[in-house]
């Protein structure tokens, strides 16, 4: 091997002795400006032409860096490295290694390429716009008609700098900003782009992805930026005859501050705490059935029965307003809510009408009664109030003064809404109830509870068939199971639409 190469060398000295007697000039001819823009010097050497590597990309504008110890050259484009070797026929366009037919040489501290084989191979490879006609002793070239050059892209503390340089200047009034679907376009009226160049992005900016040079018509050029962050403020100036600055403000980066507090804000709103309100209790017996069933009864039995559950299902702090026969008042059953910091506030009743044969479940939310069924339930519930100590302490939920009340204290009614809506629809899968449906009216228990809440009428103890079951504890059983699978669907689209 070493033989071999010392006998090239000798060789190669020779060619050398050669090559400098039969210097020539090749013509460089742009096809864009339809002349002849220079000339490359060339050295025949075994009736081969060869040129310098280092003038040639000199008159391609490409960054050359001579490696001498390495005996190799790189001419820098972006995204590509082409390395030339002296004293061998390979060329490696990053990893992708190739072979000319003939040897790349080394003269003067200059590296000398065959260009019948090396410039079509930088023309494919490289995509560059040159071309080599031998016969006509020529290399044509193609020069950028290009006015935008390049974009170098900055991350600032709240957003981005695009810093578009240009090699014409452009009034502001011909520059525009747009965006659409995750794409942020600046386009330049009067502007031309070469749409083969490759734009890059420093890898470590995350939000812009890559950028997309587009000439949108003759006289209107675009650069496409793809953005995965949502832009809350451009702004676009020109910073010099040859430089346009646009600044990109995004949320993300505005908002580190603000996120972290939305962070504490979104643990606040996890489903960590769910209050059981038992209804009636003590002195208030509520509805009573037709076999003297205490509807207070009831409703502590299935609330205990439904804390199991939630305790069972789901690794969160349930609390009963009671949990014993007692009579806290409304507002304190609230208030209890309230100062626990409960999440879900669900008031446990069953039903009572006149008229017997009404039977079923219903879930209701506060809000104007639209119906005198609702109006008159909510009337019935309310009515504990003249057993209070100060029953006057309350504000008027009638239908009138409602709307007001409402507005200003229950921002959960869509969530209370959804809330009754999966449990109205779970009890009637799981219990074979009838549902009655989801309703609203002015329920005081409801009233002041800063989170979703809910009443739910188990059914009527008004009925006889109803109030059997109501009285089982195997149904009371299937009632907690069913508002706690309401409970948990609701839960886990709460809290995944808040994050
Ligand atoms: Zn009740």
């Amino acid at each position: 091997m070493i033989r071999n190469l010392s006998c090239l060398f000798i060789f190669l000295t020779f060619f050398q002795y050669l090559a400098a007697a039969n210097a020539q000039n090749i013509s460089i001819y742009d096809r864009t400006q339809s002349r002849t823009v220079g000339v490359l010097e060339s050295f025949s050497i075994d009736r081969l032409q060869y040129v310098s590597v280092t003038k040639l990309a000199g008159l391609l504008n490409i960054t050359s860096q001579p490696n001498p110890a390495a005996k190799q050259i790189q001419l820098k484009l972006p995204d590509l490295t082409v390395t030339i070797m002296a004293i061998s026929p390979f060329v490696m366009f990053n990893e992708l290694m190739l072979q000319m037919p003939a040897y790349c040489l080394y003269k003067n501290n200059d590296y000398l390429a065959p260009a019948r084989y090396f410039i079509p191979l930088l023309a494919d490879h490289a995509h560059l716009d040159i071309e080599y006609n031998e016969s006509a002793n020529t290399i044509l070239i193609t020069s950028s008609r290009a006015n935008i050059n390049n974009v170098i892209v900055e991350e600032m503390e709240n957003g981005f700098l695009l810093r578009i340089t240009t090699s014409k200047e452009f009034p502001l009034a011909n520059i525009f900003t747009s965006e659409s679907n995750g794409w942020f376009y600046v386009d330049f009226f009067g502007g031309l782009i070469d749409t083969f160049q490759t734009f890059t992005v420093n890898p470590e900016i995350k939000s812009i992805k890559k950028i997309v040079p587009i000439q949108l018509s003759d006289d209107t050029a675009r650069l496409s930026f793809r953005v995965t962050v949502p832009i809350s403020e451009k702004n676009t100036y020109i910073k010099s005859a040859t430089e346009v600055t646009v600044t990109l403000r995004t949320r993300q980066k505005i908002s580190e501050g603000i996120l972290a507090d939305l962070e504490k804000e979104r643990e606040k709103w996890k489903i960590d705490t769910i209050i059981i309100d038992p209804g009636h209790g003590g002195r208030d017996p509520g509805a009573i059935g037709s076999s003297n069933t205490f509807e207070k009864k009831i409703t502590l039995a299935i609330a205990k029965e439904l804390k199991a559950e939630l305790e069972k299902k789901l690794d969160i702090k349930v609390l009963m307003t009671r949990e014993a026969d007692i009579f806290p008042s409304l507002k304190e059953r609230t208030k209890f809510a309230n100062t626990n910091k409960g999440k879900l506030f669900l008031s446990i009743h069953t039903d009572s009408n006149p008229v017997s044969r009404l039977h079923g479940h219903t879930a209701y939310i506060l809000g104007p009664a639209k119906t005198e069924e609702a109006r008159r339930v909510a009337q019935f519930e309310n009515s504990v109030i003249r057993l209070e100590d100060t029953p006057d302490d309350y504000t008027d939920l009638t239908d009138a003064s409602f709307i007001l009340a409402s507005n200003a204290q229950n921002s959960f009614t869509k969530e209370s809404e959804e809330l009754a809506a999966l449990i109205d629809v779970e009890i009637r899968k799981k219990c074979n109830s009838y549902s009655q449906g989801v309703k609203q009216a002015g329920f005081q228990v409801l009233y002041g509870a800063s989170m979703p809440c809910i009443l739910l009428e188990t059914g009527f103890l008004s009925n006889p068939q109803d109030e059997q079951k109501l009285k089982s504890k195997s149904y009371q059983q299937d009632i907690a199971a069913a508002v706690c699978e309401g409970i948990i669907k609701f839960k886990e689209r709460y809290e995944s639409f808040n994050n």
